[in-house]
């Protein structure tokens, strides 16, 4: 079979998003599949639909589209702010969205209008790590303009940490959301569905944590997918870690030198490589590169070493390794790599089922 492939094998993912909405349950909450860094991929969406989990959220629209036309049961949530330009779309496409500007929630509320439709939405709070979110002291005005807004369902609240600025969630950020939930819930006289506390860096957190609060929904994406909590990367227990394997094939395997010869200039890529001397080594060629994958995402399964990578090519040194010409070389993949060949149109998705 041909490569660059990305063997997906869904009885893993089945297995992880299971026992992560097991755990997660056991306290009272709830768990949302993140489909975005698999781009919204069917078989994947299918198989989080069969572990199940109901409500499925993705950054684009596309991908919800796709997976809603590919007939996937599921609640759609759009996790990234709508773009103002979407709106219609969004309307359209997905039940619930995240949302952290007014304006865009207006505009929703009139294409829910136009369409007569209810369209539901969770008001993001910035805790501190600072990518989306509102300011903490404008969550009130902001529930008073949207209560009004006909076609516009508030149905909860919702941070994001551990994302942009690598803030902990913790004991202190999760109590701090709750109080802000009960605050709105006394206020208006509502009740929220959904206050939702963060993404797959919320494990320790829970873990640790003698009293949820108010918190009683996670988006999980990453510790399904790669079996890890995020703040250290650490593999959590019961979890596979390899239910992604990038499969690669040797096109050129040779002793060389490990140091270049001839004048030092600049790379493919503007940069001056600098580069150890360890004398003669097999080097072997791989016939896949950064139109691919993120090279530096990928760790291989065997003991060889990756010296370096331009957009066609990954070289490594082989060690003790005999590689020859045909021969398949594998990689795990950590987020940015995983990202990056389920985005790139050269890897072929080869859905596989055995645990
Ligand atoms: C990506 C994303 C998540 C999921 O994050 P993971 O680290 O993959 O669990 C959750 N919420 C928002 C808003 C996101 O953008």
């Amino acid at each position: 079979m041909t490569t660059p492939r990305l063997e997906v094998n869904l009885g893993k993912i089945v297995h992880n998003a299971k026992t992560l909405k097991e755990l997660y349950g056991s306290k009272g909450i709830g768990v949302i599949g993140v489909t975005k860094v698999v781009c919204g991929d069917t078989n994947i969406a299918e198989a989080l639909v069969e572990s199940g989990i109901s409500v499925l959220a993705d950054s684009r629209i596309a991908n919800i589209r796709r997976m809603r036309n590919a007939g996937v049961q599921a609640q759609f949530v759009l996790l990234r702010t709508p773009l103002l330009s979407q709106a219609e779309s969004v309307v359209k496409y997905a039940d619930i969205s995240l949302n952290s500007e007014l304006s865009v929630v207006k505009r929703l509320s009139k294409f829910a209008v136009n369409n007569n439709a209810t369209h539901k939405i969770i008001l993001m709070v910035e805790l501190g790590d600072l990518r989306e979110g509102l300011m903490p002291s404008d969550l009130e005005d902001t529930v008073k303009g949207v209560v009004g807004l006909e076609g516009i369902e508030l149905v909860g609240i919702g941070t994001n940490l551990a994302c942009l600025g690598g803030i902990k969630p913790d004991e202190e950020k999760m109590g701090y959301l709750s109080s802000l939930a009960g605050d709105i819930e006394e206020k208006f006289g509502m009740t929220l569905e959904f206050v939702s506390g963060g993404n797959s860096a919320n494990y320790n957190w829970f873990m640790s944590t003698k009293d949820v609060g108010r918190i009683n929904n996670l988006r999980i994406g990453e510790s399904i997918y790669l079996g890890c909590e995020t703040l250290y990367r650490k593999p959590l227990p019961q979890l596979f870690t390899d239910a992604f394997t990038l499969v690669t094939e040797v096109i050129e395997s040779k002793i060389k030198p490990s140091l270049p010869y001839g004048e030092f200039c600049q790379d493919a890529f503007g940069n001056v490589p600098g580069v150890q001397d360890r004398g003669q080594i097999r080097r072997a060629i791989l016939g896949v590169g950064l139109q691919d994958v993120l090279v530096s995402g990928l760790t291989p399964r065997s003991d060889i070493g990756i010296l370096g990578a331009s957009s066609d090519h990954i070289i490594v040194n082989a060690k003790q390794t005999d590689l020859k010409v045909g021969n398949e070389v594998k990689f795990n993949l950590n987020y940015g790599a995983l990202l990056s060949a389920m985005t790139s149109p050269y890897v072929i998705k080869k859905y596989v089922n055995d645990l």
